[in-house]
């Protein structure tokens, strides 16, 4: 049986390493798949992207997909990461709504229908809200996401309660927006925000994850993080002005206060360490405008090289 033309739902699953979950993952997947996409105008289809994994977990694949024509795989020839592996398989995808879920099983693929129902109304981006999170990973994996959940918040003005939950179900147009994309570092919930209209989150149970260990450390976090904070805010370099200019005017209060105190008391002690002072912080406080300049213009560029379209036509209305 060859593919269908164009399927309902495509089903996105980056892979790392997950040789011990992959059987499990399809099985449940299967059975949603079969209990709530069955019919010919609910097709589906599931791309995985084996990002170099160094187990088995490739030839699982390539042997689920030799007995189901509806799954395909992508094979990296090396590593690249999570949101990498995510966009290698989002050029694949033919779907109109489009699912992305994490291979461990911390998403269950049972609340895939809840997300698609969502798409339906009329949604662009659903998120999962994870309930409950199950994380076993210490410190140094929660942490962070908190940090990074409140960040993005402030800076993307869309409230959402969970960035970091890759359980996600997004329209093509805002899937097609994203490929068009050029940039290196991208951080997928916050770039489909960027193109989206209609923006919702659902819970969805999280459990632990099922074998194998996280394929975070402490490094690809951080800078997971960098990117996520960069990827769609100049925030951080605006951040280096606004500094500047509280500085700069502390430091000329300070001067003004000195010059009125010795207006007041011209027989009063010399003040010139406060003087020191007040000259100091306007002076730091220039520094530090010059640098929220440079660095607009730097983040300018970056948003320049990055090439992201400005604008998706949706359609055009005109009278026939
Ligand atoms: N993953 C990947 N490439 C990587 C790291 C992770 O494709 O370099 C996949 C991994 O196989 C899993 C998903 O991304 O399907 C989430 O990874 P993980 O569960 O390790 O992340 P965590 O749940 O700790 O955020
Ligand atoms: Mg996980």
């Amino acid at each position: 049986m060859a593919p269908q033309s164009s399927p309902f739902l495509s089903i996105v699953i980056p892979i790392y390493n997950e040789e011990e979950n992959i059987p499990t993952l399809w099985a449940r997947l299967d059975r949603v798949l079969a209990e709530h996409f069955a019919t010919p105008e609910r097709s589906w289809e599931v791309i995985f992207t084996d990002d170099g994994s160094r187990d088995r977990s490739l030839q699982l694949l390539i042997a689920l997909a030799a007995n189901e024509p509806r799954i395909q795989v992508v094979e990296f020839n090396r590593n690249y990461g999570q949101h990498s592996a995510i966009f290698g398989a989002f050029a694949e995808v033919r779907g109109r709504v489009i699912v992305t879920l994490d291979a461990d099983l911390q998403n269950p693929p049972e609340e895939i229908p809840k997300l698609v129902a969502k798409v339906d109304e009329g949604y662009d981006v659903v998120g999962g809200w994870r309930q409950g999170r199950q994380d076993n990973d210490s410190f140094f994996r929660t942490m962070p996401s908190k940090i990074v959940n409140a960040v993005t918040r402030k800076t993307t003005g869309v409230v959402l309660h969970d960035y970091g939950c890759m359980l996600r179900a997004y329209s093509r147009e805002v899937v097609d927006a994203m490929l068009l994309c050029k940039e290196r570092s991208s951080f997928i919930p916050a770039l489909a925000n960027s193109f989206a209209k209609r923006i919702t989150e659902v819970p969805v149970a999280h459990a632990e994850r099922s074998a194998g260990t996280s394929k975070y450390g402490v490094w690809k976090l951080i800078n997971l993080q960098f990117d996520l904070l960069t990827s769609f805010s100049l925030l951080p370099l605006q951040m280096l002005s606004v500094f500047g200019v509280v500085t700069a005017v502390f430091g000329f209060l300070l001067f003004l206060g000195l010059v009125i105190y010795r207006f007041l008391h011209p027989e009063g002690t010399a003040q010139g360490v406060f003087t020191l002072f007040a000259i100091l912080f306007f002076f730091v406080g220039c520094q530090f405008i010059a640098f929220g300049l440079l660095g607009e213009y730097i983040g300018r560029i970056y948003q320049e090289v990055r090439d992201r379209p400005r604008y998706m036509v949706k359609k055009v209305h005109r009278a026939e």
